[in-house]
């Protein structure tokens, strides 16, 4: 204990650090002030039915439209978030944002009032806070939406952490009806039994798998295989990073049934997505 601290007094006196501190400061200052004056603002990115192209659901990916610095991407401030503590009101802006867009989505009749979800991405850190599944279940009950519209990526790694908290929040979301899928799925270095033990709806197999498609024949039977274990175990698979028609194709050549990724559509600010989901299709109220 004295040793580190030893260490850190030493720290104080490296002006570098000094100055990092000071950055990391001002940076969490901010970023808690642009989450109480809406300077954070959700994309919408379409999940498509790769068969038919009909988009079946979208997720939503923040970004922070920072006063002076312009749009910032989530990789540079969720990090920042999540070693703050303010992650938990983050998500919740988050949360609270997607379901309020979905609701006059669906007000709207630019969704269909079943089958259409809504995915949010859940940091590690909200399956830790207990208020967490009453916030996901104000937020049902605020908008009236049907549990099953709103679905939350957690990573692997999130959703693994094998301990009593977490199972406990899987559990009671999984009870509240909301579908739970794993994001990334691929890059974590756990087996793959976890799969037919959680309790989880869908998978989102991680881009890198579409991306090394082209660079060898055998990487399209090992994508069937990913495809293949998912489905058997009553989950959908929901394929990441598709760029081009070729990946599209391949994916549907051996049963891949959703997708997602530039070559369908690219994350877009709500209003840019409504007018998307306008211009395809309009289903009845
Ligand atoms: P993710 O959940 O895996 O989201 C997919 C990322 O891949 C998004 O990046 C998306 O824009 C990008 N992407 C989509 N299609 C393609 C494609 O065809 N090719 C390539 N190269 N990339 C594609 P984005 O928006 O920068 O988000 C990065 C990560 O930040 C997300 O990864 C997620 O982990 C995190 N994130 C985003 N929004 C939130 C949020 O509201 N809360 C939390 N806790 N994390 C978030
Ligand atoms: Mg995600
Ligand atoms: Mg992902
Ligand atoms: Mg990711």
């Amino acid at each position: 204990e004295s040793k580190s601290e030893g260490r850190n007094k030493l720290k104080v006196f490296d002006p570098s650090t000094l100055h990092a501190r000071q950055l990391q400061r001002q940076i969490v200052g901010e970023l808690r002030e642009a989450i109480r004056s809406d300077q954070l603002v959700l994309f919408y990115q379409p999940i498509v039915e790769l068969a038919t192209g009909r988009i079946e659901g979208s997720e939503a990916l923040v970004r922070w439209n920072h006063p002076v610095r312009g749009l910032i991407m989530p990789d540079h401030f969720i990090p920042v978030a999540e070693a703050s503590g303010l992650i938990a009101e983050l998500g919740r802006w988050v949360l609270r944002a997607a379901v309020e867009q979905l609701r006059q989505w669906r007000e709207n009749s630019l969704t269909a009032q079943h089958g259409f979800s809504m995915r949010i991405n859940v940091s590690a850190a909200d399956l830790q806070s207990l208020e967490f599944v009453d916030d996901v279940r104000d937020a049902l009950a605020k908008t009236g939406l049907p549990p099953e519209s709103l679905v939350l990526e957690l990573t692997e790694s999130a959703i693994i952490q094998n301990n009593e908290l977490d199972r406990y929040t899987l559990a009671s979301l999984h009870r509240l009806g909301v579908g739970l899928e794993i994001d990334d799925f691929g890059t974590g270095y756990s087996s793959m039994g976890y799969l037919r033990k959680l309790p989880v709806d869908a998978v989102k197999v991680d881009r890198q798998f579409v991306q090394e498609l082209s660079k060898d024949s055998t990487q399209l039977g090992f994508l069937a295989a990913i495809q293949q274990v998912i489905r058997s175990c009553g989950l959908q698979g929901i394929w990441e990073g598709i760029e081009t028609a070729e990946q599209a194709e391949a994916l549907r050549s051996i049963g891949c049934t959703s997708g997602q990724g530039y070559y369908f559509g690219r994350p877009l600010p709500g209003p840019e997505f409504t007018d998307q989901l306008s211009q395809q299709q309009t289903w009845p109220a």
